[in-house]
């Protein structure tokens, strides 16, 4: 056996296991032995029944009884009894009615759980077992469990495994020799063994330092690597002028923050340099990013003029109903100083003939910012004297689409990518270590924190009429949901349903809109529209409103089977209201009227992006917050990136890896997973 054979050369392995096991992604031995347990049972301190007292405890003992029986309202109990040689314990479990059928009277188990006093008797309750005669006599009784799926156990996992130990033996070490001895790290082989197999906590905690090291090394490596190819290019320096920028300054609606300002100046300072400016501003929904893009598009315009090259440049936004709202925003903050002529929209919805007339307004010089969407550098437009890209909501731009817009440009521009989704510092070093980043903390003065309720369906019409009183003072209100029409799966309001029950009845004289993704693109711009001007009061919709979309009068915020939504993403959703001087509010309306999710209660009490995206990254893991589909591989398994220590040691030494000169063609396991690395977080 090898590490790279199918699973199925392993004894016991046929067809119907090989599905099962693809189903989880662990096609060969390899994939087996790296998939590791997601959390461990710890059965090796060992109590006598007569010595057990309330609290958790482990027991070695022999199983005597057992009954399983429904109770009142189909509840059902597993009660046994367990016996050593000091006395007998009870055992309960609820709603486990396999039980009574998997566990053998006679045989010996070790048993884990909670005693506690229960209704007057004491008991261990919802315990964990384990065959005592499944372990090997002389190993820690530390047992791995792993992430089960139909017809898949930990225990057959832990089965298959035991027939591949000679096979993790053979793995071969991804590191360097140096940095296993400079870290004092574990050799791969053993760490991976370590790992389903652990002889104490204390190795499996050495084991679990080493592959988190490995991940996050790897990782670095990726992000590290790109920023070396990025160095040596060239961009043309844009001079600062203080003049300009009092003149933009002092004719804005409000004072800059003391964050923009901040952050302004670092973009200044980066583009006069000859090196293309590489920066990342992160702030939270409603910081004022927009502004500040601004600032630095008409320092580049400004440029052109002066010198005549006319230089150009491009705003990518996510979708066309932010470019659009964008194009209008900019359109008025230069207006003031006499840009305002210079902004242009390029995007797939424009009629044709708009577009031909934009280009050739390109072509000829007359639009030199020019906001779109990604199409934008797939258009054959002009883009020849391009200086600055202002990057909007998009987590990045990958290498590829640099290299594209340096094809189109003949140079590279300096790129300033803007996002509202608050990456904790730590994962913005791993992810993002060749990017600059700023974070505008701060938010504009005026605003006040959204004040957020969890609601249940049982207290709609009590809402509603909280709702009402802010419609009737001229506020306005978003309303979003899950899905856009009922669906058999999804139990939650639909967009359509709400839009119905709203316009006819709860709101019938209110002005209700209706807006999601399967409209004409016509048909979204409208009612985006009119919801702007106030001709609407409502905007049913779905996620759409998600990024950007900035309406300051909206004052309401409800969030339909809120629990559907990833606390990021209801953050952003929240982050449309209390975008002006008046108070917002946020309720979060639940599916049913069970208990309110974590994830649902740091929302009410946390109006802090940054401290929600650590949390959420301790629940889901970055995968499920950066991205969808093939981000799901960004999941480290094993580090924590709420670890520090780690990162910044797997950080030096990806550093220390280049600095010496390594050839990661030597380290084939490496160069895989930097190779994946650098795909995968490319996240656009
Ligand atoms: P985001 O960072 O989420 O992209 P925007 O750029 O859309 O935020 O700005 C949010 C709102 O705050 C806009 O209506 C904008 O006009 C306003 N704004 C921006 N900067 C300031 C400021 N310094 N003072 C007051 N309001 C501001
Ligand atoms: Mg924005």
């Amino acid at each position: 056996m090898k590490p790279g054979d199918s699973v199925s050369v392993i004894s016991g392995v046929g067809p119907a296991l090989v599905a099962k096991l693809a189903a989880i992604g662990v096609r060969t031995v390899a994939d087996l032995l790296r998939y590791y347990p997601r959390r461990y049972n710890d059965y090796s301190d060992i109590s006598l029944i007569a010595n057990v007292a309330p609290g958790q405890v482990t027991i070695e003992a022999e199983i005597k009884q057992v009954t399983g029986r429904y109770v009142r309202r189909g509840m059902h109990v597993t009660e046994a009894v367990a016996s050593d040689s000091t006395g007998s314990i009870r055992l309960v479990w609820f709603n486990q009615p396999y039980r009574a059928n998997s566990l053998k009277a006679g045989q010996k188990y070790f048993i884990s759980g909670v005693f506690e006093l229960r209704r007057q008797r004491f008991a261990m309750t919802s315990p964990s077992v384990e065959l005592a005669s499944d372990f090997p006599v002389n190993t820690a009784r530390i047992i791995p469990v792993y992430r089960e799926t139909k017809g898949l156990t930990s225990r057959q996992i832990r089965q298959l495994l035991a027939r591949c130990l000679s096979v993790a033996e053979t793995l071969s070490e991804t590191l360097p020799a140096w940095l296993i001895k400079d870290q004092k790290l574990m050799p791969h082989s053993e760490a991976v063994l370590t790992m389903h197999f652990p002889g104490s906590v204390k190795q499996l905690d050495r084991a679990r330092i080493r592959l988190g090291f490995e991940e996050v090394f790897g990782l670095s490596l990726a992000s590290l690597t790109v920023k070396r190819a990025l160095v040596g290019e060239k961009a043309p320096p844009v001079p600062f002028d203080p003049a300009v920028a009092q003149d933009f300054v002092k004719h804005m609606p409000f004072a800059l923050t003391d964050g923009q300002r901040k952050v302004a100046w670092q973009i200044f300072t980066d583009m006069q340099a000859s090196e293309p400016m590489n920066r990342l501003i992160e702030g939270d929904v409603g910081s004022g990013k927009t502004v500040v893009a601004a600032m630095a598009a008409v320092m580049v315009l400004h440029h052109g003029d002066k010198t005549g090259h006319g230089h150009q440049v491009a705003l990518m936004a996510p979708t066309e109903l932010l470019a659009r709202q964008h194009a209008e925003t900019l359109y008025k903050l230069l207006e003031p100083i006499g840009y305002h002529e210079t902004v242009g929209l390029l995007v797939g919805g424009m009629k044709q003939a708009q577009k031909v007339a934009a280009r050739q307004q390109i072509q000829e010089g007359k639009i030199r910012f020019m906001v779109g969407t990604q199409a934008l550098i797939q258009e054959s437009v002009d883009m020849r004297a391009l200086e600055l890209i202002i990057i909007d909501e998009q987590h990045r731009y990958g290498v590829d689409q640099r290299k594209e817009l340096m094809r189109k440009a003949g140079h590279m521009p300096h790129v300033l990518n803007l996002t509202a989704t608050p990456i904790p510092r730590s994962l913005a070093l791993t992810l993002y270590g060749e990017l600059d980043v700023s974070i505008l903390s701060e938010k504009p003065a005026n605003r006040k924190p959204i004040i957020t309720k969890i609601v249940s369906p049982n207290s709609r019409a009590a809402v509603y009429k909280k709702i009402d009183a802010e419609l009737a003072a001229g506020r306005q209100l978003f309303a979003v949901c899950p899905v856009i029409q009922d669906s058999e799966t999804i139990k939650a309001t639909s967009a359509e349903q709400l839009y119905e029950q709203f316009a006819k009845k709860d709101f019938k004289h209110r002005r209700v809109g209706l807006l999601h993704g399967r409209l004409k693109p016509a048909d979204k711009n409208k009612i985006m529209e009119q919801f702007v001007a106030h001709e609407l009061d409502i905007l049913v919709s779905t996620t759409v409103i998600e990024v950007g979309v900035d309406v300051p009068n909206a004052s309401v915020m409800l969030i339909e089977g809120a629990d559907r939504f990833g606390l990021a993403q209801a953050h952003q959703l929240r982050g449309r209201v209390g975008r002006g001087a008046d108070q917002g509010y946020c309720y979060l309306m639940t599916s049913d009227s069970s208990a309110p999710s974590r994830r649902l209660r740091a929302l009410e009490s946390s109006n802090d992006g940054f401290k929600l995206a650590e949390l959420d990254l301790e629940l889901r893991g970055p995968g499920a917050i950066y991205g969808t589909s093939q981000h799901g591989e960004l999941d480290l398994r094993i580090a924590k990136l709420t670890d520090i220590h780690l990162i910044v040691a797997a950080r030096k030494a990806a550093e220390a890896f280049l600095k010496k000169g390594e050839d990661l063609l030597q380290y084939p396991d490496l160069n895989a997973q930097v190779k994946r690395y650098i795909t995968v977080t490319r996240l656009n």
